[in-house]
C-alpha cells in the first residue's frame, strides 16, 4: 500500500484515483470543487483541504488537471507540490500539457529532490472508468519504472516514449489523430443520414474495415442520438490543438489537415459550445450543411 495524493479529480482524475483506493493504495485527494473530493472519501480515499495537505506524507503525487498554467501552479506555485512534498517524492503528472512547460516543472522539481514523470492518458471518460488507458509516458527510465505499478492500475497500455516532455509530445500527436478522426465520422454520419441509408449497417460495416476506429466504436452512437454531454470538453480540445499546432511549428512540420481541424474545433468553441463532448464537431458540419437544428450556445 503507498501513501498517493490525487490532485484533480473531474471527469478523468475521478475514476483513476477511485480505482487505485480499490486496490488498495491510501489515497488522498484534492480537487477546487469539493463534491468530487467527497466522492473519493466516498469511496474510500479521504480528504485533503488543499494541495499542501495532500502532498505532505504521500510517497506517491498523481496530477489530473486541465491545462499547462494549472500544473504550473500546483507545482511551482505557493503551497504547492514541489515547496511541500519531501525529497525523493514521485510526481505523476497525467495533465495533458505543453511538452516545453513537461520539461521545464520536470527541472524545477528535480532542483528540489521530486522525480518528476510526464504521463498524459488517452481513452477518453470510458477508458478511465473501466481501467484500460493508453498512458505515454516521459522521464527517466527508474523513474517511469516506479511510477509503472500505479499506472497500470489505471491502463491498459503503458509506454516509455522517451525522455522528460515525450509523453507530451506523443499526447500532442494522438489529439491530432483523434480529433481528425472525430471530424471525418461527424462528416461521414450526417452524409449517410442525408442519403438516408441504414446507420447501424452502414456504421457496423464500416468497423470492420480500414475506416474503423476506436472513435467510431465509442463516438457514433453519441452522435447519432446528438447527445453531447462531456466526455472530452471542446474547451480541453481547442487547448489540445493549440498544444500540437504550436509543436508542429516549432519542429517546421505542416499539419494542414490538423490545422484545419483545430479551426473547426476553435469555431465551434467561439460559438459558446466549449463545455460540449468534441463530438459536438457534428453539430457544425449539420450547419455547414443547412441541415438539423441552428447551433445554438448550449
Ligand atoms: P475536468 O475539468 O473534468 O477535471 C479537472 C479537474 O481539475 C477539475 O475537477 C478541477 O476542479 C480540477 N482542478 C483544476 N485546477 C485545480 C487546482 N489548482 N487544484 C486542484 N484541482 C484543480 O477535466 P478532465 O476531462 O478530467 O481532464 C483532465 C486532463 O486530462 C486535461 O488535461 C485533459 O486534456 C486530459 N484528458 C482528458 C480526457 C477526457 O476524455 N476527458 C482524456 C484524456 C486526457
Amino acid at each position: 500500500m503507498t501513501r498517493i495524493a490525487f490532485i484533480g479529480l473531474g471527469i478523468m482524475g475521478g475514476p483513476m484515483a477511485g480505482h487505485l483506493v480499490d486496490v488498495g493504495h491510501d489515497v488522498i485527494g484534492y480537487d477546487l470543487h469539493r463534491a468530487a473530493v467527497d466522492a473519493l472519501a466516498a469511496r474510500g480515499g479521504h480528504a485533503a483541504a488543499d494541495v499542501a495537505e495532500a502532498v505532505s506524507g504521500a510517497e506517491v503525487v498523481i496530477t489530473m488537471v486541465p491545462d499547462s498554467p494549472d500544473v504550473e501552479a500546483i507545482t511551482l506555485g505557493p503551497g504547492g507540490i514541489y515547496a511541500t512534498a519531501r525529497l525523493g517524492t514521485l510526481h505523476i503528472d497525467c495533465s495533458t500539457i505543453r511538452p516545453d512547460v513537461a520539461r521545464r516543472v520536470a527541472e524545477a522539481g528535480a532542483d528540489r529532490g521530486i522525480r518528476v514523470v510526464d504521463a498524459p492518458v488517452s481513452g477518453g471518460e470510458a477508458g478511465a472508468v473501466e481501467a484500460v488507458l493508453s498512458i505515454m509516458v516521459g522521464g527517466e527510465a527508474a523513474d517511469v519504472e516506479a511510477a509503472r505499478p500505479y499506472l497500470d492500475v489505471v491502463g491498459r497500455t503503458v509506454v516509455h516514449v522517451g525522455p522528460s516532455g515525450a509523453g507530451q509530445t506523443v499526447k500532442a500527436a494522438n489529439q491530432l489523430i483523434v480529433a481528425g478522426n472525430i471530424q471525418l465520422v461527424a462528416e461521414a454520419l450526417v452524409f449517410l443520414e442525408a442519403h438516408g441509408v441504414d446507420i447501424d449497417a452502414s456504421t457496423s460495416v464500416l468497423a470492420g474495415g480500414l475506416a474503423g476506429s476506436t472513435v467510431l466504436d465509442r463516438k457514433a452512437s453519441g452522435m447519432r442520438a446528438r447527445e453531447f454531454a462531456p466526455g472530452f470538453r471542446i474547451d480541453l480540445h481547442h487547448k489540445d490543438m493549440g498544444i500540437v499546432t504550436e509543436a508542429a511549428r516549432a519542429a517546421g512540420v505542416a499539419i494542414p489537415l490538423g490545422a484545419h481541424v483545430a479551426q473547426l474545433v476553435g469555431a465551434l468553441r467561439a460559438q459558446g459550445h466549449g463545455r460540449l463532448d468534441h463530438s459536438a464537431l457534428l453539430m457544425q458540419v449539420e450547419q455547414l450543411s443547412g441541415r438539423g437544428e441552428p447551433v445554438r450556445a448550449g
